[in-house]
């Protein structure tokens, strides 16, 4: 499955992608991910990109780019992604368009999902995330074993610097304005896909109408 994941901050793309990467293998390419990864280690790419993200704004279509081409042509791509959180703007979603036709590849679809806006602030205030794995956790729904402490890795569970207060407000303003008008572009591409709320068997029993996809 080729797979873009849309949907705003907190709606859950990063958790679909890893129940729907269980069924083909689909590798789960998350552009925060990586960006946070960047931020880390200190690359270049992420002394570029912190102080953006720190506010909640987007990073650069260019630099955006330059990052997903290279993904998008490794070897573990060939059998399929899930995109969460790219692309993010109209001009990246065109961008990918010329890259997939360069490269002889099709979307299978665009999976929204939607959320009310109440259970976003909720979800993102009360998320946290390990700083090494980028296990997901939730203090109220799912709290780690151990405070503070991954249950996969043993890594540091902190809350994100971009999830609280203003840039949490600033990052579904940013959502609303420049990634959002990317439902009209998918529906007009013939590729998407709608589910309310983000119920794995909801989105699973989606997936199956519409792509005819096993996700027994
Ligand atoms: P996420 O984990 O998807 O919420 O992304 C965290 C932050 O990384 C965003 O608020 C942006 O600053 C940056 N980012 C991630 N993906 C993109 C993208 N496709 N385009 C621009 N910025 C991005």
């Amino acid at each position: 499955m080729k797979i873009i994941l849309l949907g705003s901050p907190g709606a859950g793309k990063g958790t679909i992608a890893k129940v729907l990467n269980q069924f083909d293998g689909s590798v789960q390419i998350s552009t925060g991910d990586i960006l946070r990864a960047a931020v880390a280690e200190g690359t270049e790419l992420g002394k570029q990109a912190e102080a953006t993200m720190k506010a909640g704004d987007l990073v650069t279509d260019e630099l955006i780019m330059v990052m997903m081409e290279e993904q998008l042509k490794q070897d573990d791509c060939k059998a399929g992604y899930l995109l969460d959180g790219f692309p993010r703007t109209i001009p990246q979603a065109k961008a990918l368009k010329i890259l997939l036709d360069k490269m002889g590849e099709n979307l299978d679809c665009a999976l929204e999902l939607v959320v009310a806006k109440d259970v976003i602030i909720d979800r993102l205030t009360t998320r946290r995330t390990c700083t090494q794995c980028g296990e997901i956790y939730n203090v109220k729904s799912k709290p780690p074993k151990l405070e503070g402490v991954c249950d996969v890795c043993g890594g540091n569970i902190v809350q994100r610097n971009d999830e609280t207060g203003a840039a949490i407000n600033n990052r579904l303003e940013v959502y609303l304005e420049q990634t959002a008008p990317l439902v009209h572009f998918y529906r007009d591409e013939g590729l998407l896909v709608s589910v309310q709320g983000s119920d794995s068997e909801q989105v699973l029993e989606a997936l199956k109408t519409r792509l005819g996809i096993l996700v027994e």
